[in-house]
């Protein structure tokens, strides 16, 4: 019986295959050619699964709407056998039998989730990403989603923003290298093999700009500015071949992002040749109205169409308004075809055509969701996101020793995953450190864990048992930070020091005169400067996801060494926010120490301009001795090369990996230059004295800019090249760009 339903599947499968239909275009032209008008509109409309349809049509039930065919794709329908029955009701309802497209936010991982993609970007390593993003798009796959509305590439400079826990911080070059191995892993080299899924670069743009941090705020630069810091990641996903855009909900210099014609058709579309959809952000059509950039629901829908947004997710605007605009001329009909047109496409190269359920099948969900090789993954990747910021020989720790586990987040399962974690389970799935250590650490009288303290509850009522087993110990873990939902969307902070009376209990610790340790769980840089003179260790471990308490204890006990580092600055103060590696010189620079005369500077009376930990730090529990920088040649000519090497050894007692960062700096131009900016890294792994050679190329490309005309250029000059473990890299070297 067996052997009859395994034959009977294997022909199951051979007829789906041989249901073969046209080429593309062919396909799609002929379809279109059936499409009435509505039919068209409908398929850049993009309803929620999760209550009702929002906006103008409050009240009615996306049910409803699938049944009267206006759907063209679901938001937030996930699992094989819901996504199934709507799928059931909408081509039981179509005339033409157009499949729903299921988009989901699929961010760190589906079900099995890694590290939150700032944590991620600490690994500096692309394949780190890819990886995550190849295991997200196939569980995701094997649950009914089509879509992912991720990778977000937003440059973030500001840690009040809660949303810098979703992208890779504050570097273009760093973010652009990363959101392409994403959009590699999560589409795959073929859309229409059955594990990937469509990626979608978000937020389009510089939604990581607002004003003061504050969510969905203000955002005015130039367009120089844009182009050179905010727009490349974006414009890397293109050529890395991902499908769909997501506007972003704040206006850019006077004009709302989901209406910027400059931003939509000119750049993405015109000049980038982009040939997939956008999509807008969750109602940000209807949000023209509250900008103050539309009238009323029918003018903001006109301004998005004009502008070339393809599909409306939620607003229920062009479903209700673009047959009348089209009536009216006032949006043309050329437009309407070309939306519809690449969202069809979109679901052809999925395969929906041929079978709209060849993403609803039961046993591949259960085979696939929490696979062994995807929990293998998102171990490896929560453990190479670890950052280490302090450490006085005090870590890694030792089996024998007595170590006292406090803080709000030792036992914890739900925070560890992060915020924006699908459909990750935050009630007793994950690991957390309390059973990562003890997975190590067998011997019970060895261990104590005590909360001592709530994350922001003010009560002291936990803290003397907590003080009383630390009084007992060799050593005082300390496991804290936030709470996963202070970061992520609509989740700023005027404050982004460790919350509650966490610092408090620290400084009781601290008291017992006992070698103190930190692990932090947070999603964004924090304001540690206390911490960083009276702890002896940091661990920085972000929100390391499903394995993340694997990930620390493997980490505390040294069984991976830690060769994260940060992707975005760690401020000393907040009053220096925003502080970014890569910013300009002014006229009267401040030289810190080397300049005892500091009157006149561009500097705070009260805090030095460094920060606490640069862009691109992180320690190891082995030591790295950089020897023998040396460049090819001091002279660059436009169309030759410069190879930039240094050697690297493993001076210490562990096996590591060091991130090796080139900086170069462009020391005068037609219009100023940041002091430094990152062009090269490479992750290299050493054995305990080991030493490598690492090589860069350098290329005129590599210097180009937007110029005083606004050309894209390299213009001759002497330049600067700093080679190092960070941003704050010594000068190594000099060379000049001829003509
Ligand atoms: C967020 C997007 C997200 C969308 C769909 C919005 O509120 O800004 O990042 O993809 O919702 O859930």
């Amino acid at each position: 019986l067996l052997l009859l339903s395994f034959s009977i599947a294997t022909h199951a499968q051979k007829v789906k295959n041989q249901a073969k239909i046209k080429p593309r275009n062919e396909f799609i032209s002929e379809l279109m050619g059936k499409m009435t008008i509505d039919e068209k509109i409908a398929q850049l409309v993009q309803f929620t699964a999760d209550g009702t349809v929002t906006g103008p049509k409050g009240g009615d039930n996306f049910i409803e709407e699938i049944k009267k065919g206006n759907v063209g794709s679901i938001l937030n329908a996930t699992g094989v056998k819901y996504t199934r029955e709507l799928q059931k009701l909408n081509l039981e309802n179509s005339r033409l039998k157009i499949p729903l497209l299921y988009g989901y936010d699929v961010i760190h991982g589906y079900r099995t989730i890694f590290p939150i993609t700032l944590g991620e970007s600490a690994s500096w390593d692309p394949a780190m990403a890819e990886l995550s993003s190849k295991v997200a798009a196939a569980e995701a796959a094997a649950s009914g989603v089509h879509w992912t509305f991720a990778p977000m590439v937003d440059i973030a400079r500001d840690p009040r923003w809660g949303r810098v826990s979703e992208g890779s911080g504050e570097d273009t070059y760093l973010g652009s290298r990363l959101a392409m191995a994403r959009v590699k892993g999560f589409q795959g080299s073929d859309l229409g093999a059955i594990n990937t899924i469509l990626a979608c670069t978000k937020h389009f743009a510089a939604y990581g700009a607002a004003e003061a941090g504050r969510d969905y705020n203000t955002v005015d630069m130039s367009e120089r500015v844009l182009r050179e810091t905010y727009l490349p990641p974006f414009k890397a996903t293109v050529d890395a071949g991902v499908r769909t855009f997501m506007t972003s909900f704040n206006e850019i210099s006077g004009v709302p992002a989901t209406g910027n014609r400059f931003l939509l058709r000119d750049i993405l579309k015109g000049e980038w040749k982009f040939n997939g959809f956008v999509v807008t952000d969750y109602t940000a059509i209807n949000e023209l109205i509250p900008h103050g950039f539309a009238q009323d629901a029918a003018h903001a829908g006109e301004l998005s169409l004009n502008a070339g947004i393809d599909m409306d997710m939620v607003g229920g605007i062009y479903l209700k308004h673009l047959k009348t605009l089209l009536n009216q001329g006032k949006v043309k009909e050329t437009d309407i075809n070309d939306a519809c047109k690449r969202i069809l496409e979109a679901k052809y190269d999925l395969g929906l055509f041929e079978d709209p359920y060849r993403y609803n099948d039961e046993k591949r969900e259960a085979a696939t969701i929490y696979k062994k090789e995807h929990l293998d993954a998102a171990l490896q990747v929560a453990n190479k996101s670890m950052v280490l910021l302090k450490n006085n020989n005090i870590l890694p720790l030792r089996r024998e020793q007595k170590v006292a586990f406090v803080g709000p987040l030792i036992s914890d399962e739900a925070n560890i995953i992060g915020s924006w974690a699908a459909t990750g389970d935050r009630t007793g799935y994950a690991v957390s450190v309390e059973e990562g250590v003890r997975k190590l650490i067998t011997d019970k009288g060895k261990l104590t864990f005590d909360k001592g303290v709530e994350i922001v509850d003010t009560s002291k009522s936990q803290m003397q048992k907590a003080l009383d087993n630390a009084r007992q110990a060799d050593v005082i873990v300390a496991v804290m930070g936030e709470f996963e939902n202070m970061t992520g969307e609509a989740a700023s902070r005027t404050d982004i020091n460790l919350p509650g009376i966490q610092k408090e209990f620290l400084a009781e610790l601290k008291k017992l005169g006992k070698p103190l340790v930190l692990v932090l769980m947070n999603g964004r840089p924090l304001t540690l400067s206390w911490e960083n003179e009276n702890m002896d260790a940091i661990l920085e471990a972000w929100f390391p996801g499903t394995m993340g308490g694997d990930a620390i204890a493997q980490t505390l006990y040294g069984i991976n060494n830690p060769g994260g580092k940060l992707p975005m600055t760690f401020p000393r103060t907040l009053g220096q926010v925003p502080v970014y590696y890569n910013h300009k010189n002014t006229g009267r620079p401040y030289l810190g120490a080397a300049d005892p005369e500091q009157k006149y500077k561009s500097r705070y009376i009260d805090s030095d301009n460094s920060p606490l930990y640069p862009f691109g730090y992180g320690l190891s529990y082995t030591t790295f001795a950089y020897s023998n920088p040396k460049l090819s040649a001091n002279t660059l000519t436009a169309s030759g090369s410069i190879k930039v090497s240094v050697d690297v050894a493993n001076t210490g007692n562990y096996d590591g990996e060091e991130v090796v960062q080139l900086y170069i700096q462009d020391k005068v131009g037609s219009v100023t230059r940041p002091v430094r900016e990152l062009k090269g890294f490479n992750k290299v792994p050493l054995k305990k004295g080991e030493k490598k050679t690492v090589e860069f190329t350098i290329t005129a490309n590599d210097l180009k800019f937007y110029d005083i005309n606004m050309q894209f250029v390299a213009e001759p000059g002497d330049f600067n090249v700093f080679v190092g473990g960070s941003s704050a890299a010594e000068l190594t070297d000099k060379f000049v760009l001829v003509k």
